[in-house]
């Protein structure tokens, strides 16, 4: 240890400026560490499936939205107006809902109040920082516009595609085994993708052309999620670009884009979890990615493929993990 640096036994116990810190140490997916622990593992997938999850959540939208707000693969076979409308359509609707919904239910009617909220400064309505001066008209803006834009548009080119046999189609009939797998893997591949753009995106000339866009939001809401520059929708949505080598159903590709979309929405909401009568019903924000947003030098991936732990960028959310990082960068 450096003659400066901090030492860990003056500490306190938790890091300071945080309204609510979750249980520390953040346990990352246990698929990855080494002797497997079967119990933990299966309490892993237990909680990410079998509860009130996001992943479940967004699997019933999913399912919803193929029944009743799918066009079917022979109309898009041939690009047309009225079909790609359908989609834009849904996709706007889907992120006013849930965006909205959220927002109204923790900012506007404060609902929950400042329980189970990390950050509890107050978003800025005003800021010269943000497009049209202020955090909320900017994070719809870019959401509503560029967002639902590049999340239509790569659901537009893979169903064309799938029309027209150029990207795989699965049977679910003669692979139920796969087709349910691949549900699971969703997540695993968003996270082993997210975690590579966005370190891109910190390099520094992407991050002043693309990534500061997302970052004007030292807080976030769950308008924040999915308020990024074109630029780095063209990345974070181009994980959708795996269903022109895995052979898929038009069902994967909807959770797959619809995760991609929602689950930004959801895990950015400032609040670890959904309250009911005092429980934790559903977990909406992730505190480790709330840390990304007020430190910038970590946690870059998600928790499902711990790529933070290997290159040492992981902050766990304990008081060592943050001497860690305050050490480093005093060093540079
Ligand atoms: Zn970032
Ligand atoms: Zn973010």
């Amino acid at each position: 240890m450096k003659k400066n640096h901090i030492s860990e036994k003056a500490a306190p116990k938790k890091i300071a400026g945080w309204g609510h810190i979750p249980k520390v140490p953040i346990q990352v997916s246990p698929f990855f560490s080494w002797p497997l622990k079967p119990m933990v593992m299966l309490f892993w997938l237990w909680k990410r499936w079998l509860t009130i999850t996001e992943n479940l959540v967004i699997l019933i939208i999913a399912i919803i939205s193929w029944t009743f707000f799918q066009p079917s693969l022979d109309r898009t076979k041939t690009i047309s107006l009225d079909w790609v409308a359908e989609i834009w359509m849904r996709n706007i609707l889907l992120l006013i809902l849930v965006a909205g919904i959220l927002h109204w239910f923790f900012y506007m009617r404060k609902i929950q109040g400042n329980k189970l909220r990390y950050d509890t400064r107050k978003l800025m309505f005003h800021g010269k920082q943000f497009s049209f001066g202020g955090q909320i008209r900017d994070n719809m803006f870019w959401s509503l516009s560029s967002g639902v834009g590049f999340w239509t548009a790569y659901e537009i080119l893979i169903f064309w595609a799938m029309g027209n046999g150029y990207a795989p189609l699965l049977n679910p009939i003669g692979n139920p085994a796969f087709f349910v797998f691949l549900f699971l893997l969703t997540p695993l591949w968003i996270s082993f993708h997210f975690y590579w753009i966005h370190r891109l995106l910190h390099y520094r000339p992407f991050y002043r052309l693309f990534h500061s866009v997302h970052h004007r939001n030292v807080n976030v809401g769950p308008w924040s999620g999915l308020s990024m520059h074109p630029g780095e929708h063209l990345l974070f949505f181009s994980s959708l670009l795996i269903h022109f080598i895995v052979p898929t159903h038009p069902l994967h590709i909807l959770f797959h884009a619809q995760h991609q979309a929602l689950q930004a929405v959801s895990s950015h909401t400032g609040y670890e979890s959904l309250l009911i009568k005092d429980k934790k019903t559903l977990d909406l924000g992730t505190f480790h990615h709330q840390m990304h947003h007020r430190y910038f030098e970590v946690n870059y991936g998600t928790l499902e493929v711990p790529w933070d732990k290997w290159f040492g960028t992981f902050h766990d959310g304990t008081i060592e993990a943050h001497y860690k990082l305050k050490n480093r960068q005093q060093d540079k």
